[in-house]
């Protein structure tokens, strides 16, 4: 693992991200070295030729780049984080995501943060200083062998689904983002009902395979599921597959996951259980 510890120019960036005004990344680079992590495209904008979650840049100054005494986030979305997970492991020592949430209560923004780490329970009692926050827990898997596979570096199940109770109970707003939903191993359902009980919402998203994520996730799958590496590419694949047998054209059963019927059938799931549900999926 490379640490670098950086000075950084700016710290609050505008983002087009569906739910916030403004994204703060505390670090480059993410120790939780997720297989299906979409940020691994920071690489080629950082100039980083390491795997992803082999590297960490420590944005040292980030809480000194925090504007005073002004309004001008009072009431916008200010997201933690979207390239980083903002309690990495290092963050114990570094404290750069709390000294950052300490300088935003006064700019009174809608503070948003998502994690895979209980870490975040050490900045309840900052978090509780904002008149607006939700708290978001990401789960790909309920599975606690797979969840070491995928997730390699991320807070167990169980001590999330513990950190997501004591948030709750906390009294701040809180949400299970069920990211990403991987084909056939990915079980949404058994997510809602373990987590149901302290989340006020739900959040979902498909598997994004674009950039380097697919090569990610083949290894992963060569390595782990090899059943279900051409499942995958032909789920994720615009191609018609076909062979030729006897002399004709013959196509093969479609895979049995169809990411459009996942979707439906989670929006009929919780129309039907009454839940607060938002989905974000990739077409
Ligand atoms: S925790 Fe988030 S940012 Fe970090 S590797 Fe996993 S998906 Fe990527």
């Amino acid at each position: 693992m490379i640490i670098r510890e950086i000075e950084s120019k700016s710290i609050l960036s505008k983002t087009g991200i569906p739910i916030a005004d403004y994204v703060i990344n505390p670090y480059t680079g993410c120790i939780h070295s997720c297989i299906f992590c979409y940020a691994r495209f920071m690489k080629r904008f950082t100039g980083h030729q390491e795997d992803w979650g082999k590297f960490i840049d420590v944005k040292v100054n980030a809480p000194d780049l925090i504007p005073e005494n002004t309004l001008k986030y009072e009431g916008k979305y200010i997201f933690l984080s979207s390239v980083t997970d903002p309690y990495l492991p290092l963050e114990r020592e570094y404290r750069l995501t709390r000294r950052i949430i300490e300088k935003l209560i006064p700019l009174k923004p809608v503070l948003g943060i998502l994690t895979k780490s209980d870490l975040i329970l050490r900045d309840l009692d900052i978090i509780k200083q904002f008149e607006n926050s939700e708290i978001g827990f990401s789960f790909s898997t309920l599975d606690e062998n797979t969840r070491k596979e995928v997730e390699p570096a991320a807070s167990p199940i169980e001590k999330r689904i513990n950190a997501l109770k004591e948030v709750h109970e906390s009294g701040i707003q809180t949400y299970v983002f069920i990211s990403p939903i991987l084909p056939y191993l990915t079980d949404w359902k058994d997510i809602i009902e373990k987590t149901g009980e302290y989340a006020d919402f739900f959040s979902f998203e498909n598997l994004n395979i674009a950039g380097t994520v697919w090569s990610s996730v083949k290894r992963f799958l060569e390595e782990k599921h090899p059943d279900l590496v051409q499942e995958y590419k032909e789920i994720y694949s615009d191609n018609v597959y076909w062979e030729i047998v006897e002399g004709k054209r013959s196509f093969p059963e479609p895979p049995k996951f169809s990411i459009l019927e996942v979707e439906e059938e989670i929006k009929e799931f919780c129309r039907a259980e009454s839940l607060d549900c938002r989905l974000y999926f990739h077409h």
